[in-house]
């Protein structure tokens, strides 16, 4: 990750890719040594005070409140634009394995049990839809329950 502007950091998806696994790798270590071997089902949830951006498919920077991959999720609470209540619980989705509803690349849109137009729906995965954000639908409450964080 490079420094951005003061208590900010601005990644790529190499450095996010990077700073999780060793995350990750930090965090077994730390429950290893303290006789709390890592449970599989555990979903991390860190909280920092600092800002994040990130750089979009068209190259634009932007915001990046919040971050997951593999059950470990990041939110970035300085932000200007945060929606605590809406965006805490779609990274732990996301950490939990649900994807966006809108259309993305091939290999994230693969994941995917139906594709919607971003911003048309009043789901939790969905972007651009900050006013009507509240719900999920049948097959995602499946599928978070059938994760092995529900066990
Ligand atoms: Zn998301």
């Amino acid at each position: 990750m490079t420094e951005g502007s003061t208590h900010s950091v601005k990644f790529t998806e190499r450095d996010k890719d990077d700073f999780f696994n060793n995350l990750g790798q930090l965090y077994i270590l730390k429950r290893t040594n303290a006789g709390q071997p890592y449970d599989r089902r555990q979903l991390l949830l860190i909280f920092t005070n600092m800002k994040c951006m990130k750089t979009t498919q068209e190259g634009k920077n932007q915001y990046g409140n919040g971050i997951t991959k593999s059950g470990i999720s990041m939110m970035f609470m300085a932000n200007n634009d945060i929606r605590p209540h809406q965006e805490i619980p779609h990274e732990i989705m996301h950490g939990a394995g649900l994807p966006h509803s809108f259309k993305e690349t091939t290999e994230k849109d693969k994941a995917k049990t139906h594709i919607f137009k971003q911003g048309s729906t009043d789901n939790y995965m969905d972007y651009n839809n900050e006013a009507k954000r509240k719900h999920l639908w049948h097959w995602q409450w499946d599928k978070l329950y059938k994760s092995r964080y529900a066990k």
